[in-house]
């Protein structure tokens, strides 16, 4: 039987489209492939002769498969990707016709002008230069598409100053760090061959479908990638009956195309399911360096949302795009390699007696209680606001769950300064012949946890589903390396080795013990707990943007040369920008809504109520008690709706003629949310009672239960 042509290898279209190393391998002369690996390893500047070279093979091999242009892609500080494209096409020669070209020059550096990209008062106007810079550790790709094939570079982008205007340069620089106090930590224990240490990241992306007909039917979605209206549906996610359940046809078909998409681009797409909300789902690849695991993840975004275009379908990656049913994060799994494969978060069977391993994690406990503010702020982003603490989301207290496992080697540690004994995985009998008995895991898993130790890594699930994992894992490596440097100083001057590392093992599990939390963090007493605990719980955006540029945040990031303080300034300036910009569309786009569709539409309805009324009355003498109860009602509704409305332009108005800084995200936050809030009130009791065929816009019910 002959294979449809829909069907197809995915071992062979893998990384077709990507200028990978065994492509390089292939197609450089040895010399400059060479070179190429030797600047990667030590992490040096290519020099113009060998990028010429590399260049003009990118290029040939680009157009090979189709490319035209190229681009350099980089991540400025607006959350998403941006490029600019240039065509290969140069001067035509003399016989007019054109001649193709890249240069090493091109390849390596880009100026693409800078002013209009987000900077926080980093660089004025007039010094519009930027840079993007190749990141030759994240390879070259050929996007096809509808604008046809764009050879993209991946680029770090930087000020004329020096100063990063984007998510990669700091996330690299974190990346030198880690891994430098990582080799100097496992120096101390003997090992002699491991030469770098990368920090891994596999990223899970949860995201919502909708049918695009309906989507556009949503000025609400279309304007700020949410329902800023909508009664809940008779039905929600109650009955758990999506959360694994069947992939319907339509919905598998789409995950089929943006996999193949995936996976031409070398994205290693591995897992889809769907989620608890109903028209949610889920896409995870395999873990990679926490570079390129940022650079796929914005692939992985850009793919979900073209792709979805494709099947007369939405994606929409916002955090809470439905009220009342679950949100969307990026669960962010972090763990620490070494370049011989040794992963430094294993514990091993016996975890009691690798001191290694228990130096490592109770470092991280340190860290991860000394800089809960800034972990927490890194998944920070406006549309988070609405997850954290809110349904499965977790919540915005940082803390850190162990297992029972762990939990009683750190108790032990605690106690008597020893670890004697791990808890064993036990026998799970099935009781059912045919199926086969098999170890449980030491460990359960806990869903509540903003941060778990999942057996052999770290899941930090506080991330929102649209922001760029850069940020979290800055923060994690960063504040991984300050711990480890710590004790690198204090175990490197030590006499007693041995002695010196058990001290500071229980002294670390000692101090830090109440950021580790086991039990269920979604209760009410866990909130209390945690106030008596001293640990924060940092409910908003703008409140948590503060940690970024504290004292001890500028201390942090300085020593390791991620962040100056004129670069934290910046980004702080850049949050509260951003947070007022968002609520500002959000609070306009209901005002549009509310004056230009609903109020018109219930004035409608009240007008054909009162005309039935009339209409009644005059054929005979019947009852017209319901149309007016309801017109009194709808009408009482209609006319809170126009005050709330009213409310709402005036605080608007208000808070875009304020100046930009703190004093406008707050005013923001606490006035003009009020005021959305209180508009949505009566028109979601609004639309639960006006005739469905009159009321402008999609449902709840529509929306998430017809795809
Ligand atoms: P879950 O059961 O938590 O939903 P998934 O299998 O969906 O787990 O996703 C787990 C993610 O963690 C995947 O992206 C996987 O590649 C990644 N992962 C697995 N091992 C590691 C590791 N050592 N370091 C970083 N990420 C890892
Ligand atoms: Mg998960």
């Amino acid at each position: 039987m002959e294979r449809s042509a829909e069907y197809f290898n995915a071992a062979e279209i893998f990384g077709e489209n990507v200028f990978n190393d065994s492509v390089m391998q292939e197609r450089l002369p040895k010399k400059v492939y060479q070179k190429l690996k030797q600047t990667l390893k030590e992490g040096k500047e290519l020099d113009l002769a060998t990028a010429d070279v590399i260049a003009h093979e990118m290029k040939e091999w680009a157009i090979e498969k189709g490319a035209t242009h190229y681009a350099h892609w980089f991540q400025p500080m607006t959350g998403v990707t941006a490029e600019k494209h240039d065509a290969f096409i140069t001067e035509p020669m003399e016989n007019g016709r054109a001649l193709m070209s890249f240069s090493g020059k091109e390849l390596i550096k880009g100026e693409p002008d800078a002013s209009s990209f987000p900077s926080g008062g980093l660089r004025a106007t007039f010094e519009a230069r930027g840079y993007t810079a190749w990141d030759c550790t994240s390879p070259a790709f050929v996007r096809q598409d509808a604008a046809g094939a764009t050879l993209c570079i991946p680029t770090a982008f930087c000020s004329y100053t020096g100063e990063t205007l984007d998510q990669k340069t700091p996330l690299l620089r974190s990346m030198e760090a880690v891994s430098k106090q990582a080799l100097r930590l496992i120096r101390l224990f003997g090992n002699t061959t491991s030469k770098k240490v990368t920090a891994s990241v596999g990223a899970e992306q949860e995201y919502f479908i909708v049918d695009r007909e309906k989507y556009l039917k949503r000025k609400d979605l279309i304007f700020t990638g949410r329902t800023l209206f909508g009664a809940m549906p008779p039905k929600g996610q109650e009955m758990d009956d999506h959360y694994f359940g069947v992939i319907r046809e339509r919905i598998a078909a789409y995950m089929r195309d943006v996999n193949k998409e995936l996976w031409r681009l070398g994205v290693s797409a591995k897992t889809q399911h769907n989620e608890v909300a109903p028209a949610q789902h889920e896409l995870a690849p395999i873990y990679a360096s926490a570079n390129i695991a940022a650079d796929h993840n914005q692939l992985v975004m850009e793919t979900l949302k073209k792709v979805a275009g494709r099947h007369g379908l939405q994606c929409l990656l916002h955090e809470k795009p439905f009220a009342g049913v679950n949100g969307s994060g990026k669960h962010n799994n972090w763990s620490i390699t070494t370049d011989d494969g040794i992963n430094l978060l294993d514990p091993g069977v016996t975890p009691h007696e690798n001191i290694q391993f228990l130096l490592i994690l109770t470092c991280m406990l340190k860290a991860v209680d000394i800089h809960a503010d800034l972990l927490r702020e890194s998944a920070a982003d406006v549309g988070n606001d609405h997850r954290l603490g809110a349904d499965e989301a977790p919540p915005a207290i940082i803390s850190v769950f162990l297992g029972e496992q762990l939990q009683d080697v750190l108790m032990q540690l605690i106690r008597t300064g020893e670890a004697t004994h791990s808890i064993k995985g036990s026998l799970l009998e099935t009781g059912v012949k045919t199926l086969p008995d098999f170890m449980k895991d030491a460990t359960d898993r806990n869903r509540t946890s903003p941060f778990a130790f999942t057996g052999n890594k770290f899941e930090f699930r506080m991330p929102g589903s649209q922001d760029s994992t850069a940020q979290p894992n800055i923060v994690l490596n960063t504040i991984a390396a300050e711990a480890f440097a710590e004790a690198c100083d204090f175990l490197e001057r030590a006499e007693d080795f041995e002695l010196a590392v058990h001290d500071l093992i229980k002294k670390y599990a000692t101090d830090h013990q109440r950021i580790v939390f086991n039990g269920n963090g979604y209760s009410e007493e866990w909130v209390e707990e945690a106030k008596r605990r001293g640990l924060p719980n940092i409910n908003s955006m703008v409140d948590a943007i503060p940690s970024l540029n504290t004292e001890k945040s500028i201390k942090l990031f300085e020593m390791f040369g991620v962040f100056t303080k004129a670069e934290l300034d910046s980004r702080v300036e850049i949050e509260y920008e951003t947070y007022a910009k968002e609520i500002n569309i959000e609070a306009k786009s209901m005002i549009d809504i509310a004056g230009k569709q609903i109020i018109p539409a219930v004035i409608r309805y009240t007008t054909m109520l009162a005309a039935s009324i009339t209409a009644v009355k005059a054929a005979c003498d019947a009852n017209v008690s319901v149309q007016t109860e309801l017109l009194v009602e709808v009408s009482d509704l209609l006319a809170d709706t126009r005050a709330a409305w009213s409310k709402l332009k005036e605080v608007t108005k208000r808070g875009s003629a304020m100046q930009e800084g703190r004093a406008q995200a707050v005013y923001y936050r606490d006035e003009v949310m009020a005021a959305m809030e209180a508009l949505r009130e009566p028109v979601d009791k609004l639309e639960m009672i006006v005739d469905k065929d009159m009321w402008p816009m999609p449902s709840y019910g529509d929306l998430i239960f017809e795809v």
